[in-house]
């Protein structure tokens, strides 16, 4: 299970930004080609996140779908696997453009509290 792996870093990214607040959302881009099981993520990052500015924080993810371009005539689509292989020419000298994708878009914290000593 490589999701935990992938919570702990998006965890400590999280808790680096936090700059000492509670964490309440973290907003990650998964990236297609890492195959990233979203549920088993989620899990992992409950886990993981216990005893961190992080727990109880709500996991949000977007998902990035595969783009690759052609290197010959310079299309782009969109696949949901290999093989890459140009629709319009049929070459296979093709260059990902998007779907490697594995960040911590945002994360909200919980406004400080004010004052009242
Ligand atoms: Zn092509």
């Amino acid at each position: 299970m490589h999701e935990f792996s992938i919570a702990s870093a998006v965890v400590a990214t999280a808790v680096r930004h936090a700059d000492g607040r509670r964490v309440v959302v973290v907003r990650v881009r998964l990236g297609a080609l890492r195959q990233v099981v979203p549920d088993a993520l989620a899990f992992a990052f409950e886990i993981v996140s216990r005893e961190t500015l992080c727990a109880g924080a709500r996991l949000e993810w977007e998902c990035v779908a595969l783009r690759v371009a052609c290197t010959p005539c310079a299309r782009t689509w969109e696949l949901e696997r290999p093989p890459f292989r140009c629709p319009g020419c049929g070459d296979g000298a093709v260059a990902v453009v998007s779907g490697e994708e594995l960040e911590v878009e945002s994360i909200e914290v919980e406004e400080e509290a004010a004052c009242t000593a």
